[in-house]
């Protein structure tokens, strides 16, 4: 009780000092670890097929179903990355959504976007683009360039239809 007192009456002191004092909010907001996650949502169209080489005809059929069509299929993509930071006194956010859009559009929907997920991505050559192994990419792609605004990737969640998602938080 008292642990949790003390951990939000600082950051109101800071807020109201802040009005006053910008220099003093800047310090408090740094100093005080108050982590936010935020999510952007985006969306890719893409063709694959689940397909395991070593295995007969029938066992892929029989384990992947329409997943293994040989002609391929699509599937309606969407994707949630999570990020967590520290509130900016000054903005209010923790990052600008806008910033991880571009992120998330540069380095993964415009790779992906109507394109073969077997055949053309550069980050997914000899993988099995199953959603478990899709999200773990993406993850790996954009982990380097959330680092870079300062904040951590917190999550990718991976919907391959409406009812089926996958969820990445990286390694333990
Ligand atoms: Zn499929």
């Amino acid at each position: 009780m008292f642990t949790c007192l003390n951990k939000i009456q600082p950051y109101f002191v800071c807020l109201s000092d802040g009005l006053l004092n910008p220099l003093y909010n800047y310090i408090c907001s740094t100093y005080l670890s108050i982590m936010i996650y935020i999510t952007r949502r985006e969306h890719f169209n893409a063709a694959h097929k689940l397909h395991n080489p070593a295995w007969s005809e029938e066992k892929n059929n029989e384990v992947f179903g329409k997943c293994a069509n040989p002609n391929w299929h699509g599937h309606n993509y969407n994707l949630f990355v999570t990020v967590k930071g520290p509130v900016n006194a000054e903005t209010g956010y923790s990052a600008n959504l806008k910033d991880i859009s571009t992120i998330i559009r540069t380095h993964i929907t415009e790779k992906l976007d109507h394109k073969n997920l077997n055949m053309d991505v550069d980050f997914l050559k000899g993988m099995m683009p199953s959603t478990e192994n899709v999200a773990i990419a993406i993850w790996k792609q954009l982990t380097p360039h959330i680092d870079a605004l300062g904040i951590k990737l917190h999550s990718v969640k991976l919907y391959e239809t409406e009812n089926n998602y996958v969820e990445y938080l990286g390694e333990e």
